[in-house]
């Protein structure tokens, strides 16, 4: 029986299930350098799966489900949100982990938690907040991040902050400063970095083919779509354009996962890195196959152009950029707007970056329905 009361008999340490999972370069739980505030080893739970729960419940990760991707609530509810999006990665993330036999549990907190300081509106609203705080640092969503995890979620009563692993704050700190980051990098990270731009590159064709924005047979020309169509087990031939969607983004995934997993396999194979430590320090890094990055830059550049730069997407942009000027502004000069708990914080880092704080924490509605309440007085 463990201190807290939880028999052991049975139970496998985390360690012991790790052990015949990883491959020598993954990282593993007890290798861990551990959290800022020090805390006793759940019984039977590891460090990173304790911080994937941790990020799970926490308010910010919740409010995901209210902030676009790339399209608005305004245009139906079939499209991702910031939520889906962050789940789907999770999804690929793991499971080219798993491939790898690197940690699973690292790669999934890592996951969930990388896209956790992204404003209202997207990348739109990031570009805002960045204008706002344009002689003050910037805002950077991957920044944000590392400050709700640190600071401002509140569930300890003994620290603030949620307290996470070196290593998941590791993983997000290279986020942040990429691509100049000097650092050491775990595989596990780079894992997430290579399943998210998989994720939206199928999702995001998906979803403008939902919404028509583009037609599928613009997709459908573009030599990655057309080759992952053509591998494609079932034949098509009857297919209906929904059919044909649904199996170009199943395809879209499946190609990019099974070559990056064949390839790197072959690389790590050839490497032979004898720890997580070893293959973090080194320069060796995971890659999407040679083959596939010039039709992926194709297909990324098609959806920059076409969908990305849509004008339907362009006046949403524009809409809420102003928005969240006007708003900055207002809580600049009326900081008693702010909620008591933001307000404390002016000393410590001033009203510009609290109020873009405050900002960032908002989901579309929220912030959409703040604007209409308390900021339109101020034309
Ligand atoms: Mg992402």
């Amino acid at each position: 029986m463990s201190s807290d009361g939880v028999p052991q008999s049975g139970l496998a340490t985390t360690e012991e299930r790790e052990q015949p999972l990883l491959a020598p370069y993954a990282m593993r739980s007890s290798d861990s350098r551990g959290r800022r505030y020090e805390e006793r080893d759940h019984p039977y739970r590891g460090p990173f799966q304790r911080d994937r729960d941790r990020i799970l419940h926490s308010s910010a990760y919740r409010r995901l489900s209210g902030k676009m991707q790339v399209f608005t609530g305004e245009m139906g509810d079939y499209h991702r949100t910031r939520l889906t999006h962050t789940q789907e990665v999770a999804s690929i993330a793991r499971t080219i982990a798993r491939g790898l036999r690197l940690n699973e549990d690292l790669v999934e907190a890592l996951a969930l938690f990388h896209d956790i300081g992204h404003p209202p509106f997207g990348h739109a609203g990031e570009d805002a907040l960045s204008e706002c705080l344009a002689d003050d640092g910037g805002f950077s969503h991957n920044r944000h991040a590392l400050v709700i995890a640190e600071t401002l979620e509140t569930r300890y009563h003994t620290f603030p902050g949620l307290n996470l692993t070196q290593e998941v704050l590791d993983g997000q700190s290279f986020r942040a400063e990429r691509p100049s980051h000097p650092k050491t990098c775990l595989l596990e990270t780079q894992v997430v970095e290579l399943a998210d731009s998989i994720t939206y590159n199928a999702h995001d064709t998906d979803d403008a083919v939902k919404l028509g924005l583009v037609e599928l047979d613009q997709l459908t020309a573009i030599p990655l779509i057309a080759a992952t169509l053509e591998d494609t087990a079932a034949d098509l031939s009857s297919a209906d354009p929904r059919q044909i969607r649904k199996a170009m983004v199943y395809g879209l995934v499946d190609r990019q996962v099974s070559r990056l997993l064949q390839y790197n396999s072959r690389r790590l194979a050839d490497v032979n890195f004898g720890s997580a430590h070893q293959a973090g320090e080194s320069p060796f890094r995971l890659q999407t196959d040679p083959d596939l990055v010039g039709p992926k830059g194709e297909l990324e550049q098609f959806l920059f152009q076409c969908v990305y730069r849509h004008p339907r997407l362009l006046e949403v942009r524009q809409r809420a950029q102003a928005r969240l000027h006007k708003m900055f502004d207002g809580y600049v000069t009326h900081p008693e707007r702010l909620p008591g708990h933001f307000q404390q914080r002016i000393d410590e880092v001033g009203v510009r970056r609290v109020a873009a704080e405050y900002l960032a924490g908002m989901t579309d509605r929220y912030c959409d329905r703040q604007f209409h309440n308390y900021f339109t007085d101020l034309d």
